[in-house]
């Protein structure tokens, strides 16, 4: 093939989007890998398949802030509105040095898939900013904050595209995010983020609710797989708010935590690791090195601990081919978004893994998100208790859906989860019609 047949191919791997590095095709490609995967299932909507391949809106801006001292430094940020066809944009912020365009597009791709999985009325949509926000002062960060919230101010809004926070933010920056975008028009728009303060409009259990779906799903495949709770040993990479919460969860359950890791250290226990004891720690010294509840281990014989639960719950892009071959879980519960790469998701298929797809796995945020949009509006506010057990109706009955279409298709739960989802959203797409 010569050079400019592989770069056309390269392209078109990528949906023919010139602003895209051919050379670097991760992880949008991987989302386009796995749209594709559900062609041969949608019937006459097919004919709108190159919707799923071209986000609707990806705005980037350039995030100028003067420094303490003195000195000016630009920041590149997004907003990537991938489909709006079912409802408002929906999708978080992260604030991450290595984040790109590329990857904020398929983060905004995997929200319009999650949110029409579980059946909520959003869009997918995500944002980001090329920073780490460790290396600023907090009112280096603030300003950051605002001028990025002024920026994509022209295409947010509580009835346009309702941030939240990933990885990287939190309900501070949510805070600020909120407060900058009510400045500018003039009142208080509680419900254009979400994951805010309780005083600001959030909502109880929005901070716990990703981890705990992560933790219900993995309940719910053990039901199929006949492996109890109790018990039952488990693996977490990436210790925040999602791995950090379900291995919290894990261990309330009587499961025994055998390995954590972050980007500090990689720590293993097998009589089970006192997981509050380790966030207590990671709390006052911002990672898990140092934490002598565990020993540390090599991050590549972390992959191949033998477990019941493995939860990679911190990157995109973690469990590839390799690592694949070597793990020794009887269930990959996805925390983090597209932590398996599609020739992985492959491999552990073969080798009768099953895995709980992010899409289905993380939904439990961006739901109790939903929850929290919906209080906003009606500021009329809920009780944990009732949050906590309408995600656990939401979760249980999107986590059945999905395993009964991967039993009657006998494709992965990947696939089952795609199918749904992108039935519904390209039959909003059919029914809405082509503008003008
Ligand atoms: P977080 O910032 O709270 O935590 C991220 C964790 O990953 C930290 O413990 C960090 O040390 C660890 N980490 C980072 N790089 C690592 C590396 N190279 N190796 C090992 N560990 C590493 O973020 P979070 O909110 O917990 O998000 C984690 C993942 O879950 C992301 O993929 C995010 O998109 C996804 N997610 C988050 C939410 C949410 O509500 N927070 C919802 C859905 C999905």
């Amino acid at each position: 093939m010569s050079t400019h047949d592989e770069n056309q191919s390269a392209s078109a791997r990528l949906g023919g989007l010139s602003y895209l590095n051919p050379a670097a095709p991760e992880p949008w490609a991987s989302f386009i890998e796995q749209i594709e995967r559900v062609r041969p299932y949608l019937g006459p909507l097919e004919r709108w398949i190159e919707t799923l391949k071209h986000p609707k809106r990806t705005l980037i801006v350039d995030v100028p802030i003067e420094r303490d001292d003195g000195s000016i430094a630009h920041f590149e940020g997004y907003r990537v509105q991938h489909n709006l066809s079912r409802g408002p944009g929906k999708g978080g912020i992260r604030f991450h040095p290595a984040v790109t365009l590329n990857e904020v597009m398929a983060l905004a791709g995997w929200m319009t898939v999650k949110n029409a999985a579980i059946g909520l009325p959003f869009g997918g949509a995500k944002g980001g900013i090329r920073v780490d926000p460790s290396s600023l002062s907090k009112g280096e960060l603030q300003r950051m904050t605002r001028r990025f919230t002024s920026e994509i101010g022209l295409i947010i809004g509580p009835d346009r595209d309702i941030p939240a926070p990933d990885v990287g933010t939190n309900a501070m920056t949510m805070a600020v995010m909120m407060d900058t975008f009510s400045m500018n028009r003039g009142g208080t728009a509680t419900g254009v983020v979400t994951g805010k303060p309780i005083a600001l409009g959030g909502s109880l259990g929005r901070q716990e609710a990703t981890g705990r779906g992560v933790y219900l799903c993995a309940r719910e495949a053990g039901k199929h797989q006949h492996i109890p709770m109790e018990g039952a040993r488990v693996v977490v990479q990436g210790f925040g708010n999602v791995g950090g919460i379900a291995a919290r969860l894990f261990r309330a359950a009587g499961s025994r935590v055998i390995a954590i890791a972050d980007h500090t250290a990689t720590l293993a226990n097998d009589a089970g690791i006192d997981i509050p004891a380790a966030q207590a720690w990671v709390a006052e010294h911002g990672g898990l090195a140092g934490f002598d509840g565990a020993a540390p281990i090599d991050i590549e014989d972390f992959w191949q601990l033998e477990c019941e639960y493995l939860v990679p719950a911190a990157l995109e892009g973690q469990i590839t081919p390799e690592r694949a071959s070597r793990v020794r879980a009887k269930v990959v519960v996805e925390g983090a978004n597209g932590p398996t790469t599609p020739a992985a998701d492959d491999v552990l298929r073969d080798r009768s893994v099953l895995v709980v797809p992010d899409v289905l796995a993380n939904a439990g945020g961006v739901t109790v998100s939903y929850f929290e949009w919906v209080q906003d509006f009606s500021s009329f506010f809920w009780t944990e208790d009732e949050i906590n057990a309408r995600l656990e109706r939401i979760m249980v009955s999107a986590f059945d859906a999905i395993w009964q279409v991967a039993q009657e298709k006998q494709v992965p739960l990947r696939t089952a989860a795609f199918i749904i989802a992108c039935h519904r959203v390209l039959e909003a797409r059919a029914e809405r019609g082509l503008y003008p």
